[in-house]
């Protein structure tokens, strides 16, 4: 397997820009190819830890000459043999792991690196500048949880913490504004009594609170559940075999030491497991997170009087579905005004420049210093790379630095065959001289290309499509959404404030697809929904319903239930570890089933947090054609599922897709939007999405029932 691994790592680029990472979840697949492998099993992982004083992977030439060392999907054969290597073999996970705390957890782990083991666990230590981070809050509420549940309190109570770390987590704005403005509450999540806490924490630097739950649970124990299928009563146990940490961990179960211990084989193997998932994990962040992030860095550098142009790039305006880290390309004739600006950035740590100039492979011609790089973190622990070059070739800047390597490299390889070297320098001429690309489109042009959509540039076959480029979907297509919840199951807002919304929002058709609680009142729930249609002509509702597969692949309601709705999304909740086998023939088995519309949410994945299933996506896809059935690319931003790749395929089969927001309240309506990126990022265009369909016909090719 790692042979193959290897291979298919060798020869396929991971398509992502952004270091330093250990996958790339914006995964990608060389055309050509059938289904293609899931994207752990064929990127390359960066320097993970990568130096912040350099340039990052993502700025150096594809294939560069002598100037910049290759890393990662542009690695050198040997280096890239021994880069594959160290993802499949769990061995190298203790320095892997070092690097990764080193590279991304810096001040998110201060609160109790900082302030050392024992007593009052860094809450009171952190330092001011890296103090309220929502990464750092996260992991500080998710530590109470831990060490309330290892002190057995309340299920209900250790739930509220987690759902809380995992709502801040997610924020896209800084948690630390919005208590400011005594909002902490409008946080899904947050519920009052926590939110007094956090205000307590935030007024005074520490929580009585917080403390008591942590007094008395080892550190060890804190840090070893972030260890997939570690929990506290194994960490405990971990922790009286003396285990200091994660590191400590793997150096154990390396060298066999925990034998030793009375530690189950087979609980000695689940834990081996867990080291190399979480080895295989992506030091990265959610888009709107990236995305929220950008923002103030980008207003600040537009304001600068030597700013030109400042733009986002990278694999934020690919719209990958995460990102490891914040690329802007920046249009100047003044380098060293824009790092002075960049140094009065509120918030920015570690401010280094770099001679960009070395990552064009000309720098061994003296006297060529056209760009300024310039690399810093931000106090959320986000890592900014800038691009800074002049006005008339900042074209070539920008496109350099929003394609992947591998459509860059792609890019190399026409250039080359027409006498032209294109690099984030300019695109320079048979004689090198460089010549004017003011915008992108002149790049692209001169190698008789139009410019692809920026979600394309993954040389998923983009250049090779030139002028025939589909028309992608976009925002303004989408007519309905087809996943939404209420009050009925676990939605926040009622039925007639999710139409409302709707409404807004110039929805024509909604549907309503609650969970499929066996004890919910199916007929009055029919009957609010006949009701609201009746005050709400202006939109049509569709009573439908979400429906759990079992993990013996069943569906969880009768089918009398089932008969009584227009409309059914089947999904899978739980078992998302089960072989290849079971999961493809639980989706099998729904798509199957007559009253089933379509699978919400295919693959189950939680990014950042968990992968998806394993199944056999030719036998999933083909099973679409054959019972005419849609597969859902679901929008939340944790979610974006189908992923990119699958979507690709999806489209190039002919498989039916919709995108929707999986709505729980009414201003995730709006998560459509993310549904959107993925589909483009896929290829897909209004015609392989059906709620893009006006009503009547909607209704005719997704197989609602039951409408006069
Ligand atoms: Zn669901
Ligand atoms: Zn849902």
């Amino acid at each position: 397997m790692a042979a193959a691994a290897a291979r298919a790592a060798a020869s396929g680029p991971c398509g992502c820009v952004s270091p330093p990472h250990a996958r790339c979840t914006c995964a990608s697949t060389r055309p050509g190819s059938r289904v293609p492998p899931r994207p752990s099993m064929m990127s390359v992982p960066g320097p993970v830890g990568a130096s912040s004083a350099g340039p990052s992977q993502a700025m150096r030439a594809p294939s560069s000459s002598s100037a910049a060392p290759s890393v990662g999907c542009s690695a050198s054969p040997s280096h890239r043999r021994m880069l594959v290597i160290s993802v499949f073999m769990p061995l190298t996970l203790p320095g892997r792991w070092r690097r990764v705390k080193q590279a991304h957890d810096g001040p998110r782990r201060a609160y109790w690196h900082q302030a050392g083991r024992g007593a009052q666990r860094g809450v009171a230590a952190m330092t001011e500048a890296t103090r309220g981070s929502n990464r750092e809050l996260a992991e500080l509420l998710r530590d109470v949880a831990t060490a309330l549940r290892v002190k057995g309190a309340d299920r209900f109570v250790v739930e509220a913490y987690e759902r809380a770390a995992h709502a801040i987590a997610r924020l896209g704005e800084p948690v630390r504004e919005l208590w400011r403005r005594g909002h902490l509450t409008d946080i899904r999540g947050v519920g009052p009594s926590i939110a007094g806490h956090l205000d307590e924490w935030f007024r005074t630097g520490r929580c009585a609170r917080f403390e008591e739950a942590l007094a008395g649970v080892p550190d060890a124990v804190l840090e070893l559940v972030q260890v997939p299928g570690i929990g506290p009563a194994t960490a405990l146990k971990l922790a009286a075999a003396g285990v200091e940490d994660i590191d400590d961990l793997a150096r154990k179960v390396e060298r066999g030491d925990l034998a030793k211990t009375g530690l189950s084989p087979a609980l000695l193997r689940r834990i081996a497991q867990g080291l190399a998932e979480l080895a295989r994990r992506p030091d990265r962040m959610l888009l709107p997170v990236a995305l929220a992030a950008a923002e103030p860095v980008l207003v600040h550098l537009r304001a600068a009087p030597a700013v030109q142009r400042a733009e986002i790039a990278g694999s934020i305006r690919r719209r990958c579905a995460t990102a490891g880290n914040i690329n802007i390309a920046v249009a100047t004739v003044d380098g060293d005004a824009v790092v002075r600006h960049v140094r009065a950035l509120p918030g920015a740590e570690g401010v280094t420049t770099f001679d960009a100039q070395a990552l064009t492979g000309e720098n061994e011609r003296p006297g060529i210093g056209l760009l300024v790089g310039i690399t810093l973190r931000l106090s959320g622990g986000q890592r900014v790379d800038i691009l800074a070059g002049p006005p008339e070739r900042f074209g070539a800047l920008w496109q350099w630095f929003t394609g992947s390597p591998a459509h860059n490299a792609a890019l190399m390889g026409r250039a080359r065959a027409r006498g032209l070297a294109v690099g984030p320098d300019g695109v320079r001429g048979p004689d090198r001289a460089l010549l004017p690309t003011p915008e992108e489109e002149q790049v692209y042009a001169l190698l008789d290309l139009p410019a692809p959509p920026p979600e394309l540039r993954e040389n998923w076959g983009e250049l090779e499509a030139g002028a025939s480029l589909p028309r992608l979907l976009t925002s303004e297509d989408v007519r309905g959404d087809c996943h939404t919840h209420t009050t009925w199951s676990d939605g926040r807002d009622s039925a007639r404030a999710m139409v409302e919304a709707a409404v807004a929002l110039g929805r024509a058709y909604l549907v309503i697809t609650d969970h499929s609680y066996p004890n919910l009142d199916f007929a009055a729930r029919a009957r609010e929904l006949a009701a609201l249609q009746q005050s709400f002509p202006q939109i049509r509702l569709i009573n439908g319903l979400e429906v759990n597969i079992t993990i013996d692949g069943r569906l969880q309601v009768p089918d009398e239930v089932l008969a009584t709705h227009q409309f059914c999304l089947a999904s899978i909740h739980t078992g998302f570890r089960q072989p290849r086998e079971v999961i493809t023939r639980r989706l099998l088995a729904a798509l199957a089933h007559p009253f089933i519309n379509g699978i919400a949410h295919p693959t189950g994945r939680l990014l950042l947090q968990r992968e998806g299933v394993d199944a056999d996506w030719d036998a999933v896809f083909e099973a679409c054609l054959r019972y005419d059935k849609f597969l859902e690319i679901d929008g939340p931003a944790d979610r974006l599922d189908l992923p990119d790749y699958l979507v690709r395929e999806a489209v190039r089969r002919g498989v039916k897709l919709v995108v929707d927001s999986d709505a729980h309240r009414t201003e995730e309506l709006q998560n459509v939007l993310g549904a959107v990126d993925v589909a483009r990022r896929g290829w897909a265009g209004p015609a392989n999405v059906l709620n893009t369909l006006p009503f009547a016909e909607f209704v005719r090719q997704a197989r609602v029932r039951g409408v006069g």
